[in-house]
């Protein structure tokens, strides 16, 4: 079973068996939050920078597969002159702690936070930390965490974070034992802990063993010996929301989902079937004018052979048969725009159920207006890609942008989750009171790991097999999905 799994299945078994205690995982920092590999390559980078040299200009992060406490070996194995080595491990040794390195060479494994994400989530449930670090170095290591938690919305708090007494390296076994215990004492009950030691994991395994406690070792790089591992301990590398979370384990709920691209009749049955609330259609109007649910045009991507797509009116009977929310996508200008108002108000669709999408260069301020004052309580979105380098740049400046489109009655606005800063731009427009929508949502991981920062909605294709879903996308610029689907229509 992948650790994920079992971490899962520890977590679930601790529900049952502990309904009214309060629960917690128990994570170590370095090596298993933090990749220290980083921070090797980073202390070591200053050092060029520092003494003007270029011993490190090309050290990838692969290339470093020592543990952090055994530099000297991968200066060796770098064949760095020996000359050098000794200058080298000094300013290493000296920087590798300090705060300002601390705060901007830190970084945590990918996927690591989304889980700790998830847990922070559910009801009764707490991460709590246990490290070697000294508590000399506890207020810069919650900043720290806390920086690089922050787009996640993951928070670290101060009395669930347990360090060494001691000096480094002192008694680390005991630290650990402890620690343990008092998260216990604190009334907690420990369902996992992780660390990347093998022999901290020995360490514990009596405890754990009486108190019900799945030990988990982050197979990253560590220092102790993997044969020490107790039995019992499950090892793993990769941490994946999609192994940790079950399709029947609730969503939570204020996250309003939406699938994405209904525009062909097999896409149309695989959402009907699915039991998501909303399905997004994207409108155009065809050569001959009439009105057709597909994602590009005709003109600029012309269609394939046996390419199917759905007519709108035909599709809108059969969505609002199936009572669900119908997010349209406004892919022509005003005069599509007119003729889909005309069409729900003769369809009586509540607002509750309406949605409406465009970009800002197919849809205006005017036509804006007049769908909010046709549908005072529907959802109004514009996808807001084109703001970024201006949230970044000159953040007063984009705000006043939001205030406009607001003012022209936008009321949420769509983040592509492939935009690099998608979780910054989420976490800015959240901060100042408006609604988020993510979309470009391919694969169920990110669909995960978009649902755990709670925007307002998630567009995704909702292609995830692991949890029987089959959707199909939009059949974007014809390839992949509408590719297959063609293959698939000519072997029918
Ligand atoms: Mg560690």
């Amino acid at each position: 079973m992948s650790w994920m799994k079992a971490l899962a299945s520890a977590y679930q078994t601790a529900c049952e068996r502990y309904p009214d205690e309060k629960l917690m995982l128990v994570s170590d920092i370095d090596g298993t939050i933090v990749d220290m590999q980083f921070l090797v390559k980073s202390v070591l980078q200053a050092y060029d920078q520092a003494h003007s040299t270029s011993l490190f200009t090309r050290l990838a992060l692969s290339d470093i597969a020592v543990h952090e406490n055994h530099v000297e070996r991968l200066l060796e194995h770098l064949e760095i002159p020996t000359a050098d080595r000794r200058k080298v491990m000094d300013w290493y040794l000296d920087q590798r702690w300090r705060d300002s390195v601390i705060l901007e060479s830190h970084r945590a494994f990918p996927g690591v936070l989304p889980v700790i994400r998830w847990f922070q989530l559910q009801p009764n449930t707490t991460v709590g930390l246990l490290t070697g670090r000294p508590e000399s170095l506890r207020a810069v290591t919650l900043k720290s965490l806390n920086n690089i938690g922050d787009v996640h919305n993951v928070v670290f708090d101060d009395d669930v974070l347990i360090m060494n007494p001691g000096q480094w390296d002192q008694d680390v076994e005991r630290v650990k034992v402890n620690g343990l215990r008092r998260f216990r004492e604190m009334g907690f009950h420990v369902f996992a802990v992780i660390d990347n030691e093998p022999h901290i994991l020995e360490t514990l395994s009596e405890e754990a063993a009486n108190e019900d406690t799945l030990l988990i070792h982050a197979d990253t790089v560590f220092e102790s010996n993997r044969s020490s591992m107790p039995s019992t301990a499950v090892s793993g590398r990769d941490y994946v929301l999609t192994e940790l979370v079950a399709r029947e384990d609730a969503l939570p709920e204020q996250v309003q989902l939406v699938w994405h691209g209904v525009n062909d009749p097999a896409n149309l049955q695989e959402f009907i079937a699915s039991g998501v609330l909303w399905a997004e259609i994207d409108v155009r109007a065809d050569p001959s004018g009439e009105l057709i649910l597909r994602h590009d045009s005709l003109v600029t991507t012309p269609a394939l052979p046996g390419e199917e797509w759905l007519i709108y009116e035909e599709a809108m009977v059969e969505l609002v048969r199936a009572g669900v929310g119908i997010k349209l996508d406004i892919k022509g200008g005003t005069e599509v725009l007119d003729r889909v108002l005309q069409s729900v108000r003769s369809l009586k669709l509540p607002d509750e159920r309406l949605w409406f999408n465009g970009e800002l260069r197919r849809i205006g301020e005017e036509d804006f207006r007049r769908i909010r004052e046709a549908h005072p309580s529907a959802i109004v979105q514009c996808p807001i890609g084109w703001l970024n380098p201006l949230l970044v740049a000159a953040p007063e400046e984009a705000r006043r942008i939001l205030e406009l489109l607001a003012e022209w009655g936008v009321s949420r606005f769509s983040v592509d989750w492939k935009h690099a800063n998608a979780r910054a731009m989420h976490r800015q427009l959240a901060g100042w009171g408006y609604e988020v929508n993510y979309y470009g949502i391919i694969d169920l991981e990110g669909f995960l790991e978009a649902v755990v920062l709670l925007p307002s909605s998630v567009t995704s294709d909702f292609n995830f097999p692991q949890w029987n879903y089959y959707g199909r996308g939009s059949g974007q610029n014809a390839d992949g999905v509408a590719a297959e689907r063609v293959q698939r229509k000519a072997s029918e």
